[in-house]
């Protein structure tokens, strides 16, 4: 994103937020509730790379989400407004998006399942 460009947010109904390519940012529309955790996303959000595909930079800067966002106050969120679980889906669908891929939770999640069977493995054998 160009530093003249100006920020477009948009708001929806799920999810808690996302950065595209294009430098738009959408963000949950209930976050406008909790004006705190919704500029510590947007801070978060901003420092994302324009970059499509899995990168290291991307994949970093969301391993130090939970800190930069203040967890306590995203989980109360997150309890008051369920939808906003679909953020931790991999992949979702919408109507107006289609398939939406989420490459660096794919990437966690399939970390965490092979340690995880392996573990189990490793449980049987020994
Ligand atoms: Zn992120």
């Amino acid at each position: 994103m160009g530093v003249n460009q100006e920020l477009k947010i948009i708001h929806r109904s799920y999810g808690i937020a996302d950065r595209y390519d294009n430098g738009t940012i959408e963000i949950n529309k209930n976050l406008e509730k909790y004006p705190e955790l919704k500029s510590a996303i947007i801070r978060h959000e901003i420092k994302h790379t324009n970059n499509p595909r899995f990168n290291k930079k991307d994949f970093l800067h969301d391993l130090e989400a939970p800190e930069q966002l203040k967890l306590f106050t995203l989980i109360k969120f997150i309890f008051k407004h369920p939808l906003s679980l679909v953020q931790f889906l991999p992949a979702y669908y919408t109507r107006k998006k289609g398939l939406v891929l989420d490459l660096n939770l794919i990437v966690i999640y399939s970390v965490v399942l092979s340690v995880l069977s392996t573990g189990i493995v490793l449980g049987f054998v020994l």
